[in-house]
């Protein structure tokens, strides 16, 4: 691993001052990502800004409709807060079926939005809520956020405080894990918001997006059996060693469907 200063600023202006000033700097979060990839020389920063000094990062709260988290909040707490549990369940399920208990205990939510890894699980739930992601300089709806494979808005130093959820009437999130990291090979994340359904897809695409002819399809009919006759255009889906493209549109299908069946048993 290549010599880099380590920096652990106490306030917020102090870290985005902190990169502002260094050569080539990245901010430190769980390190769940950026850690392994020190390791493996694919990130060689002059300057690493450890975010874990600045408690204000982190907390949930619910107000006006809405559920603002940290960006250092960890999986873990949100998979186990009340507050979370009783606004957004499917939130708190998603978070608690992410990696092990060692990635859902040092992972945080800023981290994961940030790396916009394409196969992160709460991408989707960002899009299907319509969240809006806060940074210190600006607001940016999730629609707008997602840009490519590890390419999101955020702009050089720019850095994520929190993210707000609107909490939705039902909502319910599937997907078919990974055996071996349980990132998803697919996950879909359908939500009533305000009475609209919103559906959310990652691990298919580069990066999350919404699957609008799934949300038109189920506009139409909120029913797994809406589903059925959709074409899923798999033309720009990921084709890897764990699945072909053609496979992943047949799990979006699926993911679909169970979440669906999920969100109508709500009631
Ligand atoms: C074995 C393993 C299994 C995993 N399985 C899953 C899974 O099933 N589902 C899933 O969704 N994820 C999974 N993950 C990813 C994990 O959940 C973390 O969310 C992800 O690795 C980011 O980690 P982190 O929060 O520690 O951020 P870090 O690794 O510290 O940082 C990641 C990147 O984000 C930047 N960054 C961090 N915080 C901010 C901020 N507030 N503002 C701006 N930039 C910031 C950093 O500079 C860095 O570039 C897995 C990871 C591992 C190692």
């Amino acid at each position: 691993m290549q010599a880099f200063d380590y920096h652990r600023p106490s306030s917020l202006a102090a870290a985005v001052a902190l990169r502002a000033g260094a050569a080539d700097g990245t901010y430190l979060a769980g390190g769940m990502t950026l850690l392994p990839t020190l390791k493996q020389r694919l990130a060689a920063p002059s300057d690493v800004i450890d975010l874990g000094g600045l408690p204000d990062l982190s907390g949930i709260t619910e107000s006006s409709g809405a559920l603002t988290i940290g960006a250092m909040t960890r999986h873990a707490a949100v998979a186990e807060s009340d507050v979370v549990l009783k606004a957004i369940p499917a939130l708190a399920r998603l978070a608690s079926l992410i990696g092990d208990a060692q990635v859902r205990n040092r992972g945080t939510i800023g981290g994961s939005l940030a790396n916009s890894d394409p196969a992160a699980d709460y991408p989707a739930a960002a899009i299907a809520l319509g969240a809006t992601i806060v940074t210190d300089r600006r607001s940016i709806a999730a629609d707008d956020y997602f840009k490519d494979l590890f390419v999101t808005a955020l702009e050089p130093g720019e850095l994520i405080r929190q993210v707000s959820f609107p909490i939705p009437n039902r909502a319910a999130y599937r997907k078919f894990p990974n055996p071996a990291s349980r990132y998803a090979v697919v996950g879909v994340f359908v939500a009533d918001v305000g009475g609209q359904v919103r559906v959310g897809v990652t691990g298919a695409g580069p990066c999350a997006f919404r699957a609008t002819t799934l949300e038109q399809a189920l506009a139409a009919k909120l029913d797994p059996s809406a589903i059925g006759g959709v074409a899923i255009d798999h033309s720009r889906f990921n084709s890897d060693l764990h699945a072909s493209a053609e496979y992943r549109g047949a799990l979006v299908r699926a993911m679909a469907k169970r979440a669906v069946a999920d969100l109508l048993a709500q009631g």
